[in-house]
């Protein structure tokens, strides 16, 4: 092919974004319009590493150095969908890694607090969400199990890192009628679970097995 008619980077990674959302993403069970479009916004290449730029759109999850990963763009899109977030939604997102969910999250609620707790990738992440149109977030580095520092109520939970079980603080600070959703099971493998808190306690629902890193901290792995 001629070198003018070889598509470009840009081009290469706008087709395998759209290959991500009508397979990976509709081609499966996710059929919420907002959602679909936050994933379609989103530049997920700007969330990965400079090596793993061409796969960005894989529907896998990528590291991101520090023994984390990126998590997988189906499972973002499923954790988001299920959590039902609208522009009325205060958001508490415990382990920011990357960002991308983050992003994800903020295009859809009203604000997303969210915490990291490893400094480095709260620094890379902190750089690549200035480079988005978005004014809704705030990051702190801290240990997550806890909890955001102060009395404050969240419409939405979501907790990235896997769990033994839901963190005290975090249902806590989840408001009545709000719903959590996390990664609950061993260190290696959990079942996402939606958790809804309700005036006399809590129910929750299996949505299906993942694999996350382990959440660190006092409500959650030991070092
Ligand atoms: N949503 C992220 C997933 C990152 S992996 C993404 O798509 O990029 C899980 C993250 O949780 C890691 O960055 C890890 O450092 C962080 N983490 C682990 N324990 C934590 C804790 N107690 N508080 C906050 N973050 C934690």
């Amino acid at each position: 092919m001629d070198e003018d008619l070889q598509p470009s980077h840009v081009d290469r990674l706008a087709i395998a974004k759209q290959r991500m959302i009508r397979y990976d993403l509709q081609g499966r069970d996710i059929r919420d319009p907002m959602v679909l479009k936050a994933m379609a916004r989103v530049p997920r290449e700007l969330f990965v590493p400079a090596e793993y730029y061409a796969c960005a759109y894989d529907d896998r999850p990528l590291p991101i150095g520090l023994d984390q990963t990126i998590s997988q763009p189906y499972i973002v899109a499923l954790m988001t969908q299920v959590l039902q977030v609208d522009s009325n939604c205060t958001v508490l997102e415990i382990g920011t890694g990357s960002g991308y969910q983050t992003a994800i999250l903020a295009c859809l609620a009203q604000e997303v607090f969210t915490i990291e707790r490893l400094e480095a990738l709260a620094k890379r992440a902190r750089s690549s969400l200035g480079q988005l149109d978005l004014d809704n977030i705030r990051l702190i580095v801290a240990d997550g199990s806890l909890g955001w520092p102060g009395p404050i109520q969240f419409d939405r939970i979501m907790v990235t890192a896997g769990v033994q079980q839901i963190p005290g603080p975090l249902l806590e600070q989840l408001r009545t009628d709000g719903l959590l959703v996390a990664p609950v099971g061993t260190s290696s493998l959990q079942t996402l679970t939606l958790v809804r808190k309700r005036p006399y306690g809590i129910t929750s629902q299996a949505i299906c097995p993942v694999r996350f890193v382990k959440l660190i901290g006092r409500h959650g792995f030991q070092d």
